[in-house]
């Protein structure tokens, strides 16, 4: 039977080869702690207590911003200014910190000591101390720890260090039968929606991370995954080292890339082409018309990523392809060639794609290519606005439900807004 999956045949293989432009300079990016943002509104039972600073402190309060309710599930223990001599009392002051919170919250089942970057924070063994509070806590309360500090981690990694900390706890699957994981943070929504459409075609499902920490998923040789999400390079490793298989696939942006993404599982899973076309037709062809008025906007106009979150490339390719906009260039903090190589493939041969930073270079290089629109940091798009230019923070890409068939127009509207906006103060 002929391929019913009406992805566009290029004989090119676009960027496959792609020699990226490496640039090593400053860089204008959030740390890894952003990630608590979202994963604590996913994992429902679980508290992050970050080990750090005033500093770390104010990052998570002002990027959760309004997403604060009565009571967090995460917190600052500040240790900076401690007495560094007295090392011993840091251990009993973050213990004690753990103590009442616990005693406070007995909601909670899972906790995550997330290491930052001060110098006492890095001399303190957080991996010891979430071992000592889990012999205490046990069974109650897991205790595990990963790093968001800046100097090892942009704000995405901050979620494959939490979720690749979890990887070893999963529990060991213990049937033969083949099962699908999802594997990286979607919305409930999104996640919902998934789960129908691949259970419509008789694919099991569980997701990484769960709602609940004690719904862990089991994992084995028989698990096969599915990234949800682009910058989960040590997760996947994690993964893959229990025993489970990567499929690879675009990732499930626009209408191409949850098709793609779908069709990896269906392959996998033997599900026949006609159910395939039978369960996607309808919510492809519902996306595929809204994406269409989004296009009027979007045709043409040129776009300039800064790197940020990973997502770069899909999104990218998304914008190219389905809405006709050109890029300019393509940053991403981070080049995974082999989860990016389905992406890669699909970008216009020659696109500028650069890994790392330089920000003074890249924004040289920006202001020279005059571009429509630029996706960058909440840093760099006030100056970028006020020499004229239309810009998208690119934060509001990891909170906003943008994965599958119906996010994909509200996906384009998020970049189609600005430029509307833009036109109509022009006008
Ligand atoms: Fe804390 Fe380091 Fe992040 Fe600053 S960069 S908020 S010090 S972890």
């Amino acid at each position: 039977m002929s391929p019913v999956i009406p992805i566009r045949a290029e004989t090119a293989t676009g960027c496959t080869d792609v020699v990226p432009l490496v640039e090593r300079g400053q860089r204008e990016v959030f740390c890894g702690l952003t990630g608590i943002i979202w994963l604590h509104r996913k994992i429902q039972d679980a508290f992050f207590l970050v080990v750090g600073s005033r500093t770390c402190a104010h990052l998570i309060q002002a990027a959760a911003g309004v997403m604060i309710f009565a009571e967090p599930r995460f917190g600052t223990a500040i240790i900076d200014e401690r007495d560094l001599a007295g090392l011993a009392d840091v251990h009993e002051e973050l213990d004690r910190v753990v103590n009442q919170l616990l005693t406070r919250r007995p909601d909670i089942r899972m906790l995550f000591l997330v290491g930052s970057c001060p110098s006492e924070v890095i001399k303190l063994d957080l991996s010891r101390a979430a071992e000592r509070l889990n012999q205490h806590h046990h069974p109650a309360v897991r205790v595990l720890n990963y790093s968001g500090s800046g100097i090892e981690t942009t704000f995405t990694q901050g979620e494959d260090a939490c979720l690749a900390s979890m990887v070893p706890s999963l529990p060991k699957s213990n049937t033969a039968a083949k099962q699908l994981m999802v594997v990286g943070t979607l919305a409930d929504v999104v996640e919902d929606q998934m789960k129908h459409l691949l259970e419509q075609m008789g694919v099991n499902v569980t997701f990484f991370p769960p709602r609940k920490s004690q719904e862990m998923p089991a994992v084995g040789a028989n698990t096969q995954f599915l990234l949800a999400q682009p910058f989960l390079a040590d997760t996947a490793r994690a993964l893959q080292d229990r025993g489970a298989q990567h499929l690879p696939a675009a990732f499930p942006l626009g209408v191409e890339g949850t098709t793609a993404w779908l069709q990896a599982a269906a392959t996998a899973f033997g599900v026949s082409p006609l159910l395939f076309e039978k369960v996607t037709a309808t919510p492809r062809q519902r996306a595929e018309k809204a994406l269409a008025v989004q296009r009027q906007m979007l045709q043409d106009k040129s776009i300039f990523f800064f790197p940020d979150s990973q997502l770069e490339i899909p999104l990218a390719r998304f914008l190219h392809r389905e809405l006709g906009m050109r890029l300019i260039e393509v940053g991403t903090p981070y080049l995974h060639r082999q989860h990016m190589a389905p992406e890669l493939a699909w970008l216009p041969a020659g696109t500028r794609i650069s890994e790392g930073q330089d920000v003074d270079l890249q924004l040289d290089r920006c202001i020279q290519d005059a571009p429509d629109m630029v996706v960058c940091g909440l840093g760099l798009a006030n100056p970028l606005e006020a020499q004229g230019m239309t810009t998208k923070w690119a934060i509001e890409l990891v909170f906003t439900p943008m994965q599958g068939y119906e996010q994909a127009a509200d996906l384009a509207g998020l970049f189609s807004r600005p430029l509307r906006r833009r036109e109509k103060l022009a006008a």
